[in-house]
Order: C-alpha cells, then sequence, then structure tokens
C-alpha cells in the first residue's frame, strides 16, 4: 500500500453491467492528464475551468507513432462523455479529481484507462482513493471503513449501520469515550508529578465513578456487536433433530420453496443444506442437517459430523422433535442433544412438529416440561408446537425469531458496532479498564493506573485511528476494491 504517493492514480470506479461507467482519476496532475484526452465541446480546457463543474465532450485516443516515420499522431475518438471536475481540497480525496463518465462497457473503459495511464497517471491500488481521503483528513479510519460496508449494504439494516458509521456519530462515541479517559489519564499524571510530596490530588472515589462510567460505556458498545454482527453476517440457525422429524419440510416452509429435498427414507438428508429469509433488517440462514442417530453408513456419517459442526457454530438452534407421547420426545431430545454441546450464547428452540397428526399436546408438551427439567440441563427459551407440513403456527417460530435482536435502535443512530476490528479493540480496551479499576480499587500506586488506562486509550484511539499504525491501515484498505 503506497501510503503519501504523489502520484496520480486512476481506476474503473463503477460496477460491471451498467448503463454508465465512471472513471475516477486523483492526483496534482489529475486536470492536465484529463485535458491530453478531453477535446471539450466549449473549447475550453479543464485547467481553465472552476471545480463542481460538469464538461462535455469526447475522449480521444491518440495513436502510437510509428518508429521510422515522421507522421503527427492520428487521434480517434473513443467515446462521448460527461467530466465531473473537483478541485483540491473540496473533493472526496482532498486532491484535484476528474471523474469521467462514459458509455458503460468495458472495452472503453479500459481504453479509457489506458490513454490516461500513457498520458501519465498510474492504476489505483485496492482502496487508495479512500486512504488519500482518509490521510487528508475527510474521514478518519472507522467512516472509511463504512465507505465499503456502504457498497457492500443489502438491505435497510445494512444500510443504517453503515450510514450512521459513515455519518461520523458512530466516530464521535468513540471520541468522546477516549476523551474521558484521557482526562482520566490526566488527573492521575497530575498526581504522579507531584508524587514526592505524596500527595492525593485526585479524589480516589471520584475517579472510581468517572471510570464506572467509561467502562459502562465501553461495554454498551462491545454488547450492540451482537446486534451489529447480526446484521452484518447474518445469523446461522441450525435445525436440528432425528431423521424424519420434519427438518427439511420446515426449511422449506420457511424459504416457502423446494430446494431441501424432502424424503420418507429416514436419513435423506446428508449433506447441509443452506437457505436464507430477513426478518425485520436480519438475515437468518437456516442450516438444515443431517438427522443425528447412529448409522454404519459413512456418507450419512459425515453428514452427522458436519451437524454437530454447524450446530457449534450456529447462533440460533430450532430443535425438532415429532409430536409423541413425553417419554417419546424427551427421548428424541436426550439423543440430539448427546453429541452437541450447548453454548451459553446460544438461542435454543424446542419445535414439536406434526402438531396436526397429535393428541393431548398441550397435556404432553406440559409434561415433557416437567420432565426436562427433571433429566436434562436443557432449557429452551421457547417451546412451539407447529406443523412444518401445514404451516401451522409458523408464524409464532417467525415471530420468536424477530425478537431475539432488537433492530429499532439502529435507525435512531444509536451507535451499534458491527466491525470485528472496532469489536477487538473495545474489548481490549475493557481490559485494560478492569485492570484499571482493580488498581483504583486497592490504592495501587498512580502511575501503574496510569499505565492500565494509557492501554486502554490506545485501543480505543485505533477505531479511529487517532494512533497512526501502517500495518492496520494495510490491513483495512487492502480488502478493499480498486476504484474505492
Ligand atoms: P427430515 O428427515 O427431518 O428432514 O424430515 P422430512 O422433512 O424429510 O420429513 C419426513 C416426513 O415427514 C415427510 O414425509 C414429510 O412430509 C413429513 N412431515 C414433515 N413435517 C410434517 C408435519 O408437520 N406433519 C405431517 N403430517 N407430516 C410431516
Amino acid at each position: 500500500m503506497l501510503l503519501n504517493s504523489p502520484d496520480t492514480i486512476t481506476a474503473i470506479a463503477s460496477g460491471k453491467g451498467g448503463a454508465i461507467g465512471v472513471i475516477r482519476v486523483s492526483g496534482q496532475q489529475a486536470i492536465e492528464i484529463c485535458d491530453r484526452i478531453f477535446r471539450p465541446a466549449s473549447g475550453k480546457p479543464l485547467k481553465e475551468a472552476k471545480g463542481y463543474t460538469l464538461h462535455y465532450g469526447e475522449i480521444v485516443a491518440h495513436e502510437e507513432l510509428t518508429e521510422g516515420t515522421d507522421s503527427c499522431p492520428s487521434e480517434h475518438v473513443i467515446d462521448d462523455v460527461i467530466v465531473s471536475l473537483f478541485r483540491a481540497p473540496k473533493s472526496y480525496t482532498g486532491e484535484d479529481m476528474v471523474e469521467i463518465s462514459c458509455h458503460g462497457s468495458r472495452y472503453i473503459e479500459q481504453e479509457i484507462i489506458r490513454q490516461l495511464i500513457r498520458q501519465g497517471a498510474r492504476p489505483a491500488e485496492a482502496g487508495e482513493f479512500t486512504i488519500r481521503a482518509f490521510l487528508a483528513g475527510k474521514m478518519d479510519l472507522s467512516q472509511a471503513e463504512a465507505v465499503a460496508d456502504m457498497i457492500a449494504s443489502v438491505d435497510r439494516a445494512t444500510h443504517a449501520l453503515a450510514l450512521n458509521q459513515m455519518r461520523g456519530g458512530y466516530s464521535s462515541d468513540f471520541t468522546e469515550l477516549r476523551q474521558q479517559l484521557i482526562d482520566l489519564a490526566s488527573l492521575l499524571e497530575l498526581e504522579l508529578d507531584f508524587g514526592e510530596e505524596d500527595v492525593e490530588f485526585a479524589d480516589r472515589a471520584q475517579l472510581g465513578k468517572l471510570l464506572d462510567q467509561a467502562l459502562d460505556k465501553t461495554r454498551t458498545l462491545l454488547q450492540s456487536f451482537g446486534l451489529g454482527n447480526a446484521i452484518k453476517e447474518g445469523v446461522g440457525v441450525a435445525i436440528i433433530g432425528s431423521p424424519n422429524a420434519g427438518k427439511s419440510t420446515l426449511l422449506n416452509a420457511l424459504v416457502k420453496d423446494d430446494r431441501a429435498m424432502v424424503s420418507d427414507i429416514a436419513g435423506t438428508t446428508r449433506d447441509v443444506i443452506e437457505e436464507s429469509i430477513n426478518l425485520e433488517g436480519i438475515t437468518f440462514r437456516f442450516i438444515d442437517t443431517a438427522g443425528i442417530r447412529k448409522t454404519e453408513d459413512r456418507l450419512e456419517q459425515m453428514g452427522i459430523e458436519r451437524t454437530i459442526s454447524a450446530a457449534g457454530k450456529a447462533h440460533v438452534i430450532l430443535l425438532l422433535v415429532e409430536a409423541g407421547t413425553p417419554e417419546t420426545m424427551l427421548a428424541a431430545i436426550q439423543q440430539n442433544t448427546a453429541c452437541i454441546s450447548l453454548q451459553a450464547d446460544q438461542h435454543l428452540c424446542l419445535i414439536i412438529n406434526k402438531s396436526d397428526l397429535a393428541n393431548n399436546l398441550p397435556e404432553n408438551t406440559a409434561t415433557l416440561q416437567t420432565l426436562l427439567a427433571a433429566n436434562t440441563n436443557i432449557v429452551p427459551e421457547a417451546i412451539l408446537t407447529l406443523s412444518a407440513k401445514t404451516g401451522r403456527n409458523l408464524e409464532q417460530l417467525l415471530n420468536w425469531l424477530s425478537t431475539l435482536f432488537d433492530t429499532k435502535d439502529i435507525y435512531t443512530g444509536v451507535t451499534v458496532v458491527s466491525n470485528s476490528r472496532h469489536y477487538e479493540a473495545l474489548y481490549r480496551a475493557e481490559e485494560a479498564l478492569c485492570r484499571t479499576q482493580t488498581g483504583l480499587q486497592n490504592g495501587l500506586a498512580a502511575d501503574l493506573v496510569v499505565q492500565d488506562l494509557r492501554e486502554a486509550i490506545f485501543h480505543i484511539g485505533l477505531v479511529t485511528n487517532v494512533v497512526s499504525n501502517n500495518d492496520i491501515l494495510n490491513n483495512i484498505f487492502s480488502k478493499f476494491c480498486i476504484g474505492k
């Protein structure tokens, strides 16, 4: 990654297949280079034009001189274009910039790029326009990352997260938190300066209070990652249960098509099948798995192993049993959870399927609950009785899933962390703040307490990158695509 490169860079900024293509040029020579290939209809070169202006004209290719001839280079028109002109510092990158809107043919776009390169520009690297914007102070690091999220947004929720992060409400939360910690550190450092005189300037109880506030704030941001990550990455939902319990039928009913194979022969869902639905901005990725049972069939065994692995990674587990007597249902639950260790942060819903065939369902469900409590440590968050085949009570399942994540906050500008780099920074900061807290409570010397506090400040700073670190920059911007 080229930081602080003086080159003028160019790249196609638009996606494939549109009617219009956009080529970006940025750098000290952007306008001069474009003037050499742009023939404005007005006859007035770009170098005489103001920023924020549009210019209609032609892009012309200058043919190479054939060796040994003294003829003038011939020209031919590549395309009719509109050129948008931006002058430093009022542009995306903060430099002189030109954006050429041409017809959206990959051939035309490549030809224009070729001409620009011949005139002295160089192809931009991944994320290089945005890194220039960041280096010019146009945005902080979390805002630059939000540019990538904005482009990748696929629905209202991912868009709302990216927009909030890009607009700076997000950054100001982190800047405020960092400032709070800096103030706290200054108070403690004041004590250090007068350490010899054995004075305690800062009231430790007051410091403790300020620290608690900062810690609360850090934890709130950390906790928001559950929602942010669910919105950004989707939520894995593993459907597990004995063969023939109705897992594939349920998956089909949920996604309303016939992709999963449904059959009467036990053990047919040998592979892991994934389908997604979006509920109120959250994408739930349902994973239909092989039924867990003892088998000699190697293929089926592989499917079962994959089930166990999918269940381990899933955020939500739908444990499906056929409606029956409380005892048969308990046995099925025990068999299916025997090889799966349910984790504390996993949401478990017990689904009693085939309710259309069942008798005494309410009584049997109540007895099953008592049996579960007495014989297992399985505590489902919800127990639903439904029929995957007829669709009865399917709504209840969808409603339960929707309640797992409260998305309304993200539309009111509340900061929700969705970036795992930011999560890690917060996590490290929280660790350091906990050590600071223990230090203060145990009456540790100010210089030791300050060390931990400084560490927390460092980690919070990494989110907006007040602390400059080239490795982090490279890591972030190399994931951008070219043209951003
Ligand atoms: P899987 O092995 O758990 O994936 O089970 P399938 O989805 O393949 O279903 C096994 C059989 O049970 C099929 O014949 C389904 O039509 C049937 N089935 C699934 N759900 C229901 C239901 O709610 N009611 C009834 N009556 N049959 C169902």
